[in-house]
Parts: structure tokens; sequence; C-alpha cells
């Protein structure tokens, strides 16, 4: 028996939202087709709070079964699937195939009734998000003339693309207005085939002849296969918190239910720990924060200068190594990275030779005889390490300390 894929003539016959049954034009994506077109015993569309009931259990092959009625969302239209329990069985998935919710469970379950339990807390996380997905897009769309492209629904992070740019004052403005939806506590109704719908800018042209419909007030009513939540007071808080720019409009980042609750608390407790860091309010952390970057940067460039004024003298202190046909000087002791492939060509010119630094296990050779690559690359060879240049520079790390006298040798015997 398949409750999943009615067909079309019969739909308005066997479900009472139904009200028509002729072919509606809609634009759906191909692939979501089957979903407007098998809704009947979706019990997540028309009792999106029940997470327990009794079902009919019918095996499509191995761990693969189907439900009646159905109370899994699958995956589908950027919402993950249900998670639960059907009997002893734990659902690992929940697909639309050919027309159908098939889930794959843990194990195999003989056919036969039992009871299906949805994960309540999953599902709340997903419910809560989706419908906060349609009031910040019903909004956007009917009050800043935005166009939802695109949708994401996530456990930790949920996505809205917009058709345009916006900045931070309008989503603002729109959190603040979807927070308004959300006090009003407004129904959300699942209805069948009413035109004038919002619909996705991604979608193409197909033809289904029953269109799942879904209503906010007069904030949103679009075309969705979805689970929500039953009224727009459930969701508790929505939280806008990214702008990115996506081709020629706006990927929006949002969370909402108790996922926007937790964000915004491990939000207070770093600013908390920025306030106690910094001993001033909230507000005045930007300007203190601004200032502690530009003492920084001072600092850093005082720090740059002094390292500068070191460097001849590190040239003069370096250890030299008499080799058939020049010599080589060596510096051995802590230099900060940016200085390292400096002060070795410093040296290199003053014993019209090769230079050779290493500080905390980085090495920077240069030459201005011999090849400074090869030298590295017989260091490394004797030590191990990784590096590499051309015959003037070369630069890299060794997994071992070295010492002058390891330096001496393995050069010495090498050229
Ligand atoms: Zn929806």
């Amino acid at each position: 028996m398949n409750f999943y894929v009615q067909p079309c003539s019969s739909v308005s016959k066997i479900h009472p939202f139904v009200r028509q049954s002729r072919v509606v034009p809609i634009t759906v994506v191909k692939e979501w087709a089957s979903c407007y077109n098998a809704g009947e015993m979706r019990l997540y569309w028309t009792k999106p709070e029940l997470f327990e009931i009794d079902v009919e259990v019918e095996t499509v092959e191995g761990c693969d079964v189907v439900i009646d009625p159905a109370i899994f969302h699958p995956d589908e239209g950027g919402q993950p699937a249900d998670q639960g329990m059907i009997g002893p069985a734990a659902v690992c998935g929940a697909d639309i195939r050919d027309g159908r919710i098939v889930l794959t469970l843990d194990g195999p379950l003989s056919d036969g009734k039992y009871t299906a339990r949805v994960d309540q807390a999953h599902r709340l996380y997903t419910a809560s998000h989706h419908t906060a997905q349609h009031i910040l897009s019903g909004i956007a769309d009917k009050q800043f003339k935005l166009k939802t492209t695109g949708v994401h629904i996530g456990l930790d992070n949920c996505t809205v693309d917009f058709d345009q740019r916006i900045d931070w004052n309008t989503a603002t403005e729109i959190e603040r207005r979807s927070m308004d939806v959300v006090m009003l506590d407004l129904p959300v109704e699942t209805a069948f085939n009413e035109p004038g719908v919002r619909v996705r800018g991604d979608f193409k042209d197909i033809e289904s002849d029953m269109i799942r419909v879904v209503k906010i007030g007069d904030v949103d009513k679009s075309a969705c296969c979805g689970a929500h939540l039953e009224s727009t007071g459930r969701i508790g808080m929505i939280r806008i918190l990214g702008l990115e720019n996506k081709k020629e409009g706006t990927r929006v980042s949002f969370l909402a239910g108790r996922k926007a609750l937790e964000y915004a608390q491990a939000e207070a407790s770093v600013l908390r720990e920025l306030r106690k860091a910094a001993g001033c309010a909230s507000s005045e952390l930007p300007a203190a924060f601004e200032k502690a970057l530009n003492h920084s940067a001072e600092l850093a460039k005082e720090v740059n200068r002094l390292w500068t004024l070191l460097l001849p003298g590190f040239v003069e202190a370096a250890k030299i190594i008499e080799i058939e046909g020049g010599q080589i000087g060596v510096h051995l002791s802590e230099v900060p990275k940016k200085f390292l492939a400096k002060l070795a060509a410093m040296i290199s010119q003053s014993v019209n030779g090769v230079g050779i630094v290493v500080s905390e296990r980085k090495i920077a050779v240069s030459s201005c005889s011999k090849s400074a690559k090869e030298i590295l690359g017989q260091i490394i060879g004797a030590l191990g390490g990784k590096g590499g240049g051309s015959a003037t520079t070369a630069n890299g790390g060794l997994e071992s300390d070295i010492t002058f006298e390891q330096i001496r040798l393995i050069l010495q015997q090498k050229c």
C-alpha cells in the first residue's frame, strides 16, 4: 500500500485541505515536484508538533522502509531530515525516492504496526529555523523588495540568500520586524493550491497538481514542503548573525529559538570577558580595542627598529667557518623570523661568501659564492628538515636543534 504518491485526479477526493485538483502552474525545482504531488498523509505538514503516533511499516528493501502516516520530515527543501525511532529501530535517514519518503533504519524491521517517535528537540531546532526563515523572507520580500534566492536550514547555521546587497541597517530592521511577528504569535497554517504564493528565485518551471502553501498571517505565503512550528511565538527569538556578499546579492546567516539564545549567551560571555579585561563598558569596547591595536602597531614598529639596530652587531659576531674557496658566517640565536633572511644576506656580504642564520629551528642561507640551495640541502640532509630556494637565497626548517660545530662538520666534510 502506498499513501505517498496519489494520482493527480484523486487528490481532491482524499484530502479535505485540497480544494481543487486542476493543474496550477507554478515554478518549483524538479526534484521538489514530488513533494507537492504527495502531501496527503504527511502529518509533519498538517500536525507539525505531533511527535509520536502508531504507524504501519512497509519494507522497501533491506533497512529501507516507508511508513503510514508520514511523520518524519525527509531531507529536502534545504531542511535536514528528522531523527527518531520506529519501534526498536533508529531512523538514520529520510529521503524522497520516486515520490515516496523512504526511511533508512539502523536495522531491518518486519512489516507491521509500530510506534514512531520523532526526536522532538532535533525537530524543534530545524522547524524553528525554518519558520524564522519564512518570516525573514516574507518581510524582506514585502517590505524591502528583496527576493529570496536560496535557503539553507541547519542545526547550528542557517542562511537565506537575497537577490540584492543589504547593509546592517536594513538587516537590523528586518530582524526587529521579524521579532515583532514572533511576538504576535501568528498561526503558521498549511493550505493547498492557493494562488499568489511567494516562490524562490532558484526554482525552475514545472507544473504540479497540488501545491502545499505555508501561510503566516499577511507576513508570508509561500510554496514550501518543510516542517514548521504551529505559531510564530514558538520561535522565541530570531537573530541575524552575519552578512556576506554573494554575487549581486547578500547571504544572511541567522539562528532562531534556543540556538539563537545559546549564540546570544556565548556572545554575552565574550563581552563580559572583554569588559573585564578592558575595564570599560560594552559601548566603550570598540574605541578601547582600536586604541589597543594602534598601540600594538606602534610597539611592533619600535621593536622592528630596535632589531634593525642590533643586526650589524650580529654580523660582527658571526662565527666563521673556513672552507675551500671562501668563508661561511654563522649566527645561532633567536632572531625574529622576518629578519632571518636579511641577517643572512648581511653576513654573506660581510664575509663575501655565505651567511647562515638559525633561530628556533628556522634556517636562512644567503650566498654570493657557493649555492645557498645546496648548502641548505647539505644541512637538511644531515639533520632532517625541509626547505628550498635558489643559488643566492634558501630557507627552511630543521627537525632538531643544531650547533655551530655540527654546521662546521657538515659543511667542511661536504665542501
Ligand atoms: Zn517552509
